[in-house]
């Protein structure tokens, strides 16, 4: 038996560390965006040798991962208040509860994820 409250925490940790990264990355993209705008052609370059354009794909990258993981997180608390929290959404068998622990939001056990 799954304990609600627990995961209930561990979940709303998970949340707001996911809208603490979300908010950084997307400020960090903002000033690249800013620095792309006020740069001439040969800033494509920045001092480290990193292109701006590499560095803009990791933070897009970052920030994608980001969201699909809070989206994740929001739907895990969902089934918590609906009652279906810990429940495979392929077989509707209980998830291992170590499971749970390590990955809060799964939502299928690990056959049917894998
Ligand atoms: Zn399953």
């Amino acid at each position: 038996m799954t304990e609600p409250a627990h995961f209930r925490d561990l979940l709303s940790g998970l949340q707001s560390r996911a809208a603490a990264r979300i908010d950084r990355l997307e400020t960090e993209l903002d000033n690249l965006a800013r620095a792309r705008r006020d740069g001439s052609d040969d800033d494509e370059h920045d001092p480290e040798g990193v292109p701006l354009s590499a560095e803009w794909s990791r933070l897009v990258g970052l920030l994608q991962a980001a969201r699909s993981e809070a989206a994740e997180v929001d739907s895990a608390l969902l089934r918590l208040e609906a009652g279906t929290y810990g429940i495979c959404s392929q077989c509707r068998k209980a998830i291992p509860v170590e499971r749970l622990e390590a990955r809060p939001f799964a939502d299928r056990c690990v056959r049917c994820a894998s």
